[in-house]
Parts: structure tokens; sequence; C-alpha cells
């Protein structure tokens, strides 16, 4: 039985690691975002920012274009 409970803990542990990788902060929009992250680089500073801004981004170049 307490073999159970502590394979639970694991189980359930491993979950909150997967999930906590897959999170990260949006450094334009400030939002808690899961799932694709982006790397750049704004002004020598290196920014993590989501999808959305991502495609911000690109739409505002592509104005510039
Ligand atoms: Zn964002």
């Amino acid at each position: 039985m307490k073999r159970k409970i502590i394979l639970l803990l694991t189980a359930l542990l491993a979950t909150l690691a997967l999930a906590g990788c897959g999170t990260f902060t949006c450094d334009m929009c400030g939002k808690e975002k899961s799932g694709k992250s982006y790397s750049v680089t704004i002004l020598d500073e290196k920014a993590t920012i989501c999808e959305d801004c991502h495609d911000g981004i690109n739409a505002i170049k592509d104005a510039f274009k």
C-alpha cells in the first residue's frame, strides 16, 4: 500500500515538472503562457516572448518592408 502512494506521488511530481517546463512568462506582454516560446533579441537584450507577440513583431516587420 505504501509503495503505491510513493509511486503516485512520483507520478504527480513528474507531471508538475513537465507542466513547469511548458510555461513561461512573456517578456513583452508579461502574461504567463504555455506552449511555444520564442527567444528574440530586442535592442541587444534577450527576451522570451509568446507566439502572439512574435506574430505581432512579424506584422510590424512586414509593415516596414
Ligand atoms: Zn506575449
